[in-house]
Order: structure tokens, then sequence, then C-alpha cells
């Protein structure tokens, strides 16, 4: 393994995406990609929809396609698991004791799914659902399975029963709020959520904790609290992830007190050689004014990017504005900003018209929205209002008046 200009550590979107930021400004300089996964940068939401269900080829869910790694003159290490990164030396340490120096380095380890510690959960039949293996896994099993059981009804969890159900598996979803993504949508549009999931067939049971997995050889059956009992041969868990920052933890480089890689507005770490993105990364987000850490697929993308460009002497500022969508079913979300402990939601529209926006209010400004069916001029505006952190004070009715023309907000 030679030594590099650029190392990446971590082999998702980020890397991916640094990839190209760095060989915009630097067509020569040495890049190696190392990534504990066996296979190139790819993209993950396809596999709770349409890769899950079989409607999209494996060769579209990669990043880029093994001829533009060849062509750019990039060395992709799989199955390469970096474990200490020595700063004074710039040098990172692989698994198997090899070692590569760089000059300047990124890490986009992102995270890995959580399991749920519950008795049974190590049994066949039970999964959690992360990387391209784990979906071929499920898809696998969920040709041959009599019952589904998705724990957890966040985004993952009510697309993957979604998916399922879309396969005709019969499925169940448990979680323990009150309706599904009460997390971060109203409750009339999580409540939406739950009558288009039953509608489709799905049994949904709320507010309820799933206590153990039970089965002789693999898994049967899954005692709820109140001595429910769900028969499933198939478990899928969609109950969020830990961050692979260990590694940076163990270098000593700033982490957030949830294990978040503290960057500044160049997304370096407290490390100038060092930068961060994607999931792992916490940066100092000017819409919101507060360190932010999401779990995007868009902030990894424009994250990666920025970082490469940077590592390559850009000196640019990140502040793209977080940006996230999801698709359930026949409905589709896209949101902007911080959905994150409104004091007030704003709603523009109707959600049984199909065009709605709630906006999300904190401290009498505008923190997010949250839009289905967004007509496309209102996408500039939208986030413009949310970037500028606008005062709802003197807007409020305007806003809500779904004939406004958002522009004039501004
Ligand atoms: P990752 O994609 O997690 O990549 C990190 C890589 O680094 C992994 O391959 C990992 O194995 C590797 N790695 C970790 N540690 C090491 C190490 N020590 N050495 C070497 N390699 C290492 N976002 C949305 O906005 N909308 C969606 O609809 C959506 N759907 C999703 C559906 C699924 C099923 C999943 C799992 C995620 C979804 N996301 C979605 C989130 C989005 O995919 C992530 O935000 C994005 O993948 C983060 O990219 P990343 O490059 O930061 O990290």
């Amino acid at each position: 393994m030679d030594d590099v200009k650029y190392l990446i550590v971590g082999g998702g979107l980020a890397a991916a995406r640094a990839c190209e930021g760095i060989r915009e400004l630097d067509a020569s300089g040495s890049i190696a990609i190392v990534t504990a996964e066996p296979h190139l940068p790819y993209h993950r939401p396809p596999l709770s929809k349409a890769y899950l269900r079989g409607e999209r080829a494996l060769s579209k869910v990669f990043v880029q396609a093994e001829s533009y790694y060849r062509d750019s003159n990039i060395a992709v290490y799989t199955d390469a698991v970096a474990t200490r990164i020595t700063r004074r030396s710039r040098r990172v340490t692989l698994a198997d004791g090899q070692s590569i120096g760089y000059e300047e380095m990124l890490l986009a380890t992102g995270g890995r799914a959580w399991r749920l510690p519950l008795s049974g959960a190590d049994l066949p039949g039970v999964f959690t659902l992360r990387t391209l293996d784990d979906c071929d896994a499920i898809r696998q099993a969920a040709r041959a399975a009599k019952q589904v059981l998705v724990i957890g009804g966040s985004f993952i969890g009510c697309e993957v029963a979604a998916s399922l159900s879309q396969m005709d598996v019969p499925v169940t979803v448990c979680f323990l709020e009150d309706y599904p993504l009460q997390a971060v949508v109203p409750e009339e549009l999580g409540r939406h959520v739950q009558t288009l999931l039953e509608d489709r067939g799905v049994t949904v049971i709320a507010d309820t904790r799933p206590e153990r997995i039970e089965g002789t050889e693999r898994a049967e059956q899954v005692q709820l609290e109140n001595d429910q009992i769900v028969e499933a041969d198939l478990i899928v868990m969609g109950v969020g992830i830990r961050l692979n920052t260990q590694i940076a933890r163990e270098a000593e480089l700033d982490l957030t007190d949830r294990s978040g890689v503290v960057v500044d507005e160049h997304l370096r770490t407290s490390d100038p050689h060092i930068y961060a993105a994607g999931d792992i990364a916490a940066w100092p987000d000017p819409a919101s004014g507060e360190r932010t850490r999401v779990e995007h697929w868009d902030v990894a993308y424009n994250q990666g990017y920025c970082a490469g460009r940077n590592m390559a002497g850009a000196g640019e500022s990140y502040d793209t504005l977080p940006y996230f969508f999801s698709d359930i079913l026949e409905l589709s979300f896209e949101a902007w900003g911080n959905l994150s402990r409104p004091d007030r939601v704003i709603t523009r529209g109707a959600l049984q018209d199909g065009a709605v926006t709630y906006w999300y209010v904190r401290a009498d400004r505008l923190a997010g929205a949250l839009a289905i069916g967004l007509p496309d001029a209102e996408r500039e505006p939208t986030q413009a209002l949310i970037s500028a952190r606008t005062q709802v004070q003197t807007i409020e009715t305007a806003l809500a008046d779904a004939s406004t023309d958002l522009a004039t907000l501004l």
C-alpha cells in the first residue's frame, strides 16, 4: 500500500463525492479510499425502497462505476478496516497490520445499524438494514417469509414495512410512539401514514415495546409488552444507528457529547489535516445557528464534495441548508432545515389535497419545513425563508394561505 496525498477512511457516499471534489482541483494527486465493505461506494436510500423491492438494478445503486475510480486513478481498498490514526506521523493503520501515510485525510465512516439487545435478537431471521448485503439478505428472506415484523416506526421502519407489503408479504410494524414518524412529523401526517400502511394491509401496533424474540432454530415469534404475541419468521429492526467514530475518539479528535466529529465551517476537524463529512460530522450550520449533525443523503452528498475540494485547497465554507427526502408508498416527503423540537407548526395547504407544507417554528422564527407535493416554484423561496430564519409574527397569516406567493414574503 503506497502512501497517498489524499486518504479517505470510509467508503460511502461522502467518500465517493470527496473524490469528485478533489479531482476537480487536483487532477493527479494520489487518492485512496479504505472501506470496510466489500463494495464500491453506493447509495443507501434505495435499500429500503426500489432496490429492496427488486425494482432497481444493482448497477444503478453505485455512486460511480468501477471505471470511474480506475480512470481517475483512485485506489479503492475494500474489506479494509482502519483501526488507528497516528496523527503526528499522519498514518492510518489497518486491521491487517498494513499502514498508509497521508497528507490530508477525510473521515467518512458513517454509522452502523443498532440491534436492540433483546433476548433472541441474534436468532437467524432477525435483521438490521444498513448495508447492501443486509438488503440482499432481507430480500432473499422475504421470498420465503410467511409473516414479517418490522420493529421501529421512524423513516427506515415505515419505508421497509411499506416496501415489504408491496412485495406481498404480510407485514406488522410495531413501535414505541403513538403514531409513525412521531419524532419529526405533525400528528395529522403521522396518522395519515398509518392509514396508508393499514390500507395496504400492514398491521400497525403503536405505543408498544417488543420484549423478546422467540424461536428454536430461528425466529418464530415476538413477545410484545402486555403479553401480546406476533408471529414472525422475518424480523427487521429499524431502530437507528451508532456512529463509527471510535477511531476518531482514540485519535483524540474533538467529538460532541453524542459522538459526532466536531468540524469547522470548512469541515476540518480539530486536526488541521483531517476532515470529516456525512453522518458523523457535526458542523456549524448557519441556517439554525447551531452545531448540527444529521443522517441525510443530501448532506453526505454535499459535504463529501465540499470536504474533497477543501482537502485540495479550496477553502470553501459549507453552508448548504440540510435537506431530507423519503418515500412511503405513494407519499413523497421533502424537508429542509431543522425539524426537531418546534415550538409550533404552521400548516399551508391541505394534506387531503396532496399539497401541504408544515412550517416548523422555533423562538418565533422559521426553522424548517416539511413538504408534500411542493410546487417547483416554491422550492427556492421555501429554502430562502428558512435560511434567513425569517420572523414569523408579521407573515404568519400570509404564510398559511396557500394562495400567497412565497417569494413576496422574503
Ligand atoms: P455511510 O453511508 O454510512 O458510509 C460509511 C462507510 O464507511 C461504510 O461503508 C462503512 O462500512 C465504512 N467504515 C466505517 N468505519 C470504517 C473503518 N474504520 N474503516 C474503513 N471503513 C469504515 N437519507 C435520506 O436523506 N433519505 C432517505 O430516503 C434515506 N434512506 C435511507 C435508507 C437506508 C436503508 C439507509 C441505511 C439510509 C438512508 N438514508 C437516507 C441515510 C443516508 O443513506 C446516509 O445519510 C448516508 O448514507 C451517509 O453517508 P456517509 O458516507 O456519511 O456514511
